[in-house]
């Protein structure tokens, strides 16, 4: 191999650095195995082993820089085409180079498989031109083929790791992992889509401190699990949940209306006691009428609060005055209702 571990080691970090890197390496050895002459199979030998030192030093020299590697990763595909094109004969270098760079290409963009289908046009093309096509052509296509199919495939893989990766990232900065709730850092971006007539409903579960004092933490955590779960199970696609504090849960529901949000909630009663009968919950109902967001999830806020201090288990709804703006004064009844019914 022409990248001993030492080399390898700090061209790790830049995925762009290895691609150009493994593709230049991949496009002079190609040329090796087609080369006419042994001299060119050391000039060939001698640029791919060039290439892959200016880029472990570019990396090392421009680590700390804004856009070091994207920097490094041009300049050696510059170095790497100059060169081979230098040291290569006539149009062929060309073509090979760009068939090359087109596998390259399709191994950072598409899928596992797609190199291996593409070869077929690809070697329609390069037989056009090639032309016109002799044996020596034709003895040279199956290490061009090979050479193709390795770099995308190589490169799909490579590809699909790192979108792997960067979803599981995603995932965790958004998702709780404890109950698979959206966290609170996308609070605000969710807030932001509230529109008129969409629900706000805050949930907290009621003397869920004394759940952990009595049967320990990690009992406590199973149940904040199971709430997670419960909860995702009787929404709606479209509706969010997102784990607010510690057992305080907030439901965007678009479009429920004070009739939708009863309904779900009723839903969620009958889920969470055939989950956990010895376990209830309070909730705070805001419908928005498109006011501030953030004003109304104070509302629905002090909607849970009223229904704490009203006895717990059950559900009140914020009803504003009549054509009020959101931000009205909070002189207004609360209605309280339960899955069974209506109270005042
Ligand atoms: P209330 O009915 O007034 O809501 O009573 P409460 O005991 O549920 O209320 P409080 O907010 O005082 O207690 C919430 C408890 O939730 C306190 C805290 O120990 C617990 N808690 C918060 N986050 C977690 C967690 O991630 N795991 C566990 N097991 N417990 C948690
Ligand atoms: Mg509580
Ligand atoms: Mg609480």
């Amino acid at each position: 191999m022409l990248m001993g571990p030492d080399l390898l080691s700090p061209l790790r970090r830049s995925l762009g650095l290895q691609l150009i890197v493994g593709s230049v390496t991949a496009m002079s050895l190609s040329f090796v195995v087609l080369a006419p002459s042994r001299d060119d199979v050391w000039r060939l030998l001698a640029v791919a082993v060039s290439v892959v030192l200016l880029s472990a030093a570019l990396r090392r020299v421009l680590r700390r820089r804004e856009r070091a590697s994207d920097l490094a990763t041009i300049a050696t595909l510059l170095l790497g085409l100059g060169a081979t094109g230098l040291v290569t004969d006539g149009h062929r270098t060309a073509f090979s180079a760009i068939y090359v760079l087109l596998f390259v290409f399709i191994g950072c963009r598409l899928p596992s498989g797609s190199a291996v289908l593409l070869a077929a046009p690809a070697v329609g093309c390069w037989l056009v031109t090639n032309a016109p096509v002799d044996t020596l052509v034709l003895s040279r296509l199956p290490g061009a083929v090979a050479v193709w199919i390795v770099v995308g495939e190589a490169l799909s893989a490579r590809t699909a790791r790192t979108t792997q990766e960067r979803d599981t990232l995603r995932t965790m900065a958004h998702v709780d992992a404890l109950t698979g709730l959206l966290n609170r850092h996308v609070l605000s971006q969710h807030l932001e889509q509230v529109k008129q007539g969409d629900a706000l409903v805050m949930l907290d579960l009621d003397h869920f401190k004394a759940v952990n004092d009595t049967y320990g933490h990690s009992t406590g955590d199973a149940v904040l699990a199971d709430l997670g779960r419960v909860v995702l199970s009787v929404m709606r696609s479209r509706d969010r949940a997102l784990r607010y504090g510690g057992e305080e849960v907030l439901l965007l529901l678009p479009g429920a209306g004070t009739a939708g949000t009863d309904r779900a909630l009723a839903r969620l009663r009958t889920g969470w006691s055939a989950s956990h009968p010895e376990i209830t919950f309070s909730a705070g109902v805001y419908v928005s009428r498109g006011g501030d967001p953030a004003e109304e999830l104070e509302l629905a806020d002090q909607a849970l609060y009223a229904a704490k201090t009203s006895g717990r288990n059950r559900t009140m709804h914020y009803i504003a005055p009549v054509a009020p703006s959101p931000r009205a004064p909070m002189t207004v009844p609360l209605e309280e209702r339960t899955s069974s019914g209506t109270f005042r």
